[in-house]
């Protein structure tokens, strides 16, 4: 559904995504990880033109993603959800106005579909008591909670994460991961930043180590975990596990 190819991006003559290429299916959830200062983050920004590419391609079901072309872009960004690691909510806003509100501005949904889909979603991620309050009466696990919500209400194909779960307190980890599984086991395709190595292992099928802008190996949670081939690839695991 989604192909990368030879992507590209320089800062201050540095380059900092050197010739990557993923592809994507349907499904697929995709775990990247890497030290800090990688790309990673850069790269999923990348993809939705948050930040502008120097080189190479992003196709997404067959439209190739035009950063010149404003339409195009939107199109692009239509298709893919992204959330973050702040949980950038609207604090003026209850938790279901937070997710009511991309569809009726953006796609001006009729409210009351809006809002019965925005009940769905917020019951999906645990959170129906909450829907009237406001960002700062809930905890940063609640919180990322509803930002996942939030970008599920715009229907997207594929839902990107970078480090959703490292703000928040360890003991509010699993509450996000638990929903990001449930996600996953119901067939959304996603691509993950992360440094929770157990989700990477139970959770994704595929498994991305990049450094210093480069993919160095990609394989099944096996083959990373277990088996993995480089050098480099094994240093990594054996700081963070
Ligand atoms: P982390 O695990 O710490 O989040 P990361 O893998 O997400 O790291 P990036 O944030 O993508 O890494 O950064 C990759 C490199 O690009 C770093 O060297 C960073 O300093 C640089 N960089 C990122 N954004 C910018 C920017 N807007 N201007 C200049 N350099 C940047
Ligand atoms: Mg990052």
């Amino acid at each position: 559904m989604m192909e990368i190819n030879k992507l590209g991006k320089v800062f201050n003559s540095h380059k900092v995504l050197d010739d990557i290429d993923l592809n994507v299916e349907k499904g697929d959830v995709i775990a990247i990880i890497g030290p800090s200062g990688a790309g990673k983050s850069t790269f999923l920004r990348c993809l939705i033109d948050l930040e502008r590419r120097d080189s190479g391609s992003v196709n997404i079901d067959g439209i190739e993603l035009n950063p010149d072309d404003k339409k195009c872009v939107e199109k692009v960004q239509a298709k893919m959800g992204m959330v973050f690691q702040s949980f950038n909510l609207f604090p003026h806003m209850t938790v279901l106005k937070n997710v009511m509100i991309a569809p009726v501005r953006v796609k001006k949904a009729e409210k009351k579909e809006v809002e019965k889909k925005a009940r769905e979603l917020l019951k999906k991620v645990g959170l129906s008591d909450r829907v009237d309050y406001y960002p700062s009466q809930l905890s940063g696990g609640q919180q990322q909670r509803v930002a996942i919500a939030r970008a599920l209400a715009m229907n997207p194909e594929l839902m990107l994460f970078d480090e959703p779960t490292s703000a928040l307190d360890p003991e509010l980890v699993g509450e996000v991961l638990k929903v990001m599984k449930d996600l996953a086991d119901d067939g959304m395709t996603m691509v993950v930043v992360t440094h929770e190595m157990g989700f990477a292992r139970e959770v994704a099928n595929k498994v991305i180590f990049m450094e210093k802008g480069k993919i160095i190996e990609s394989g099944t949670p096996k083959e990373i975990f277990f088996a993995p081939k480089t050098e480099r690839t094994r240093e990594f695991l054996k700081k963070v596990i």
